[in-house]
């Protein structure tokens, strides 16, 4: 019977292994002695020695001692204790909201005290609420107290003991052979973290703040170089998969070559070799094909595509978007159609027998190629042979929906070859952090004739003559787009915008014929309204930003982008890239509502400046930082939380150099430093 109860009992206590404190660690990615180890101080605060009162600044955290003059439980307008202290420079005013027992007579007139506490300008001077109270004369911390990111709930005094402890407790023996620390100029590890966790007073805070101390670029050397190994790891994972070796270019590949009406650039040309190559290998390729708006990424994909279908597996094709996706479908269809290849439609809203009729295309291997949106990756798809995964814009793919495509291969033996294609450049550093495992050809060249894009701003009150810009384009055979607001809060709002605008506009120019697109319309509404603005019966097209990527339709000349102000850098220039696709010279008009804030203006002026999309995308991953760019941001992946691809450039070559060495020469050591980075919080972006 004493047992049961005792059963009874411990059942109704929690297990003291998952204390609330530990949860709140958890919350913060804190669970092994490793983890707590590389948390690390947001800022410091001073308690090394006493400041006389005649020097406290407001805003500075500071230790101070003296004697108490008076005190005094006021009641009203509150309950509260006051004191005041002097030092012999001036006086302090101290003050309690919360008053324990005992409290006011420890803090008796002529009763000598240490406080300490965050200063502040108050109704009567300087003062610190709620200042923690000390003994006089006790011996101060010889080192700055750090201040460590936290979570509601979690006191600093718990995250400082406990990382303490951890500090005394964790294998701190440096992962890094000493010739790669050597060679690279590396602070020891161990030395460092102590003395980013507990610095002593006479050391540069400013160095701290701004990450440049020796101990910093240790640590942040130690988490790119961890980064740069799991990519490494990553691309040996693939080199060990298997995939069909596909015949370098054969009959179908030249004859759409032959049918071209023009001859592909040397960019091109350049891609469609290293492709070529990578294809008859046989495992897996993972390349990503990079090139700016208009440059032709479309075209070396089919090289790809029809590479793939001579050498007797399926392709698939797909975008984030429906528009995009017909884009696609129509250049396929018109390439590689009148050569034979049978080709597949899939979205998520065909009609139940289209889609029925689709799927089994697709499974029966009728179909040698199929375009279509995220619906080729349901469950339901099934690929008789797919042998080849082609994506656009596939930054705008969660990473989960690129992994199940690149899963639709036969997984037991054969992975399909990937090709991806962006046309948001990816500057340098964040290619080498987070693209590293994947291959890259890049477009850096147009193709011939195309007249750069003039870029024009207006602020809102001259919407009128922005007005007469349009007709006159119009008069002149050209087409234009008109893109609406964005509105971020809601979606409903945006669509609302979007056809209130579009009856203005057919107002205020009733001689022209004005189309409206959105997300929301029917498949067959937006597929119609594209063909008509294709064909030049809708003159002016006014759209949501459903039109952003990949639309094209080079007699369109003019493009007028409402509250310029309200979007991204990146999408400013996709939305701009639909313009200066013929052969006539094409203007965007920015419209801008003031007041501008200091981002959105230098935003404006970026996009006014330049035209070049990888200088566009350098200053924008120096305005928002990389989740942005990479589309992460709602992933909850975490990137780098020490290193800034901004400032750490040249750290970044460095651990990618030293990650090879150590793979190369020390893989012990590198299977060490992962362990010691990947556990906890930080998980690196792959795909
Ligand atoms: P993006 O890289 O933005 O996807 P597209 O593949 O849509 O660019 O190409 C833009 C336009 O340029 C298309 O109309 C395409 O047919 C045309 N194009 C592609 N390559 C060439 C070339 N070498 N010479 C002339 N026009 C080309
Ligand atoms: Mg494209």
């Amino acid at each position: 019977m004493g047992s049961t109860a005792v059963g009874a009992q411990a059942a109704r206590r929690p297990p003291k292994a998952v204390s609330g404190t530990q949860r709140l660690f958890e919350r913060l990615g804190l669970r092994t002695a490793a983890d707590f180890v590389v948390h690390l101080p947001l800022r410091y605060e001073d308690e090394t020695r006493i400041t006389p009162v005649s020097q406290a600044q407001p805003g500075a955290h500071a230790v101070f001692e003296g004697e108490i003059l008076s005190s005094e439980l006021r009641l009203r307008p509150r309950r509260e204790l006051q004191a005041v202290l002097s030092d012999g420079t001036g006086h302090l005013q101290l003050r309690w909201l919360h008053v324990y027992p005992g409290q006011q007579s420890r803090l008796k007139s002529g009763r000598p005290v240490r406080v300490r506490g965050e200063v502040r300008g108050g109704f009567h001077g300087l003062e610190i609420v709620h200042p923690l109270v000390t003994e006089p004369g006790t011996p101060l911390p010889a080192t700055l107290t750090p201040v460590y990111p936290s979570t509601q709930g979690l006191s600093q005094a718990s995250l400082r003991k406990a990382i303490g402890k951890a500090l005394d407790e964790a294998d701190l023996s440096d992962t890094l052979p000493s010739a790669v620390c050597q060679a690279y100029d590396l602070a020891d590890f161990a030395a460092s973290l102590r003395l980013l966790h507990h610095p002593s007073p006479d050391i540069s805070l400013e160095l701290l703040a701004q990450h440049s101390h020796p101990a910093w670029r240790r640590i942040k050397f130690d988490e790119l170089l961890a980064q740069q190994l799991a990519l490494a790891d990553a691309r040996a994972a693939r080199r060990a998969l298997k995939a069909v070796a596909l015949q370098k270019a054969g009959a179908l590949s030249a004859r759409l070559l032959a049918g071209l009406p023009f001859k592909p650039t040397r960019a091109q040309q350049r891609a469609i070799v290293e492709i070529q190559q990578d294809l008859a290998v046989a495992h897996p390729m993972h390349r990503l094909l990079q090139g700016d708006v208009g440059s032709g990424k479309t075209l070396v994909a089919a090289m790809a595509a029809a590479q793939a279908i001579d050498a007797g597996v399926q392709v698939a094709v797909m975008a984030p978007t429906e528009i995009l996706a017909e884009q696609l479908w129509r250049k396929f269809s018109e390439w590689l159609g009148p050569l034979g290849v049978p080709i597949a439609w899939l979205t998520g809203n065909l009609p139940a027998a289209a889609r029925r009729q689709a799927l089994q295309a697709i499974a029966s291997g009728e179909a040698r190629l199929a375009v279509g949106t995220q619906a080729l990756i349901q469950d339901k798809v099934q690929f008789q042979s797919l042998g080849l995964v082609i994506s656009d814009e596939q930054h705008r793919f969660g990473v989960g929906q690129r992994l199940a495509l690149s899963r639709k291969g036969d997984q037991a033996r054969f992975h399909p070859h990937q090709l991806s294609m962006s046309a948001t450049p990816i500057p340098r550093t964040l290619a080498m952090a987070f693209f590293a495992d994947m291959d890259v050809s890049v477009l850096d060249e147009l193709p011939p004739g195309r007249t750069p894009v003039r870029t024009r701003l207006f602020a809102g009150a001259r919407r009128e003559e922005v007005l007469a810009h349009v007709a006159a384009c119009v008069r002149q055979g050209r087409q234009a787009y008109w893109v609406c607001p964005l509105v971020e809060e809601s979606e409903a709002l945006q669509l609302q915008t979007a056809v209130d605008t579009w009856q203005h506009l057919c107002a205020e120019l009733p001689d022209l014929r004005v189309g409206l697109m959105h997300g929301r319309l029917p498949a067959q509404e937006k597929a119609d309204t594209m063909a008509a603005f294709r064909a030049g019966d809708i003159q002016l097209l006014v759209s949501t930003t459903v039109i952003e990527v990949g639309v094209d339709v080079p007699n369109a000349s003019l493009m007028v982008i409402e509250h310029a102000e309200r979007f991204g850098l990146a999408q400013l220039h996709q939305l701009r890239g639909r313009v200066g696709r013929g052969a006539h010279e094409s203007t965007c008009v920015l419209l801008y509502e003031q007041p501008l804030s200091m981002v959105a203006r230098e935003r404006l002026r970026a996009l006014y400046e330049t035209t070049d999309g990888f200088e566009i995308a350098r200053r924008d991953l120096a305005q928002r930082g990389p989740g942005e760019l990479l589309g992460v941001r709602q992933s909850g992946q975490a990137l780098l939380r020490f290193a800034d691809l901004n400032d750490d450039e040249s750290l970044l070559e460095q651990a990618r150099e030293a990650a090879a060495w150590l793979v190369r020469d020390f893989p012990e050591q590198a299977r060490a430093h992962q362990q010691r980075w990947m556990s906890g919080a930080s998980q690196y972006l792959r795909s």
